[in-house]
């Protein structure tokens, strides 16, 4: 058990800590061979997750754990001010790197999605960006209000 949770829960050693959700995926599956969830209780991802898995899902190496007919795909979703509120999904390391590197704090989503049975799971959340002082654009906005 402590190998698992040592496993799971890894803290990154670049900034900020990367939560890791495979417990949480362990008792999902262990929750759908019992039983106790049915299939349609995970497998009902969005159809713009589904979209995005199709076009831009990173192979990740693995077998749907759940149906076991496709590889696991993943998509990362990044949050932040003056982004989509639905978040944007990088296409590239890139991309992905030039987000993580705004002024602006940035929460990102890594999903695994299977686009075979549409069963999805968030695998990772970290916080990104941010490094910036934050007190200029405040004061900006102060001057404009008086
Ligand atoms: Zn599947």
């Amino acid at each position: 058990m402590s190998a698992l949770m040592e496993k799971s829960f890894r803290t990154s050693t670049a900034d900020g800590a990367v939560v890791e959700f495979g417990l949480v995926r362990h008792a999902l599956l262990a929750k759908l061979a019992q039983g106790t969830l049915r299939h349609e209780d995970v497998c009902d991802a969005h159809p713009e997750l589904l979209r995005a898995a199709k076009n831009i899902g990173r192979a990740t190496g693995e077998t749907c754990p759940v149906c076991s007919d496709a590889e696991l795909v993943e998509v990362t979703y990044v949050f932040g001010s003056r982004l989509p509120s639905g978040g944007t999904c990088p296409t590239s390391r890139a991309e992905l790197l030039k987000l993580e590197r705004r002024e602006d704090p940035v929460q990102c989503y890594a999903v695994e999605v299977c686009v075979a049975c549409s069963f999805h799971h968030l695998v990772r959340k970290w916080s990104a960006g941010g490094r910036q002082v934050r007190r200029a654009p405040l004061r900006q906005q102060r001057k404009v209000g008086e």
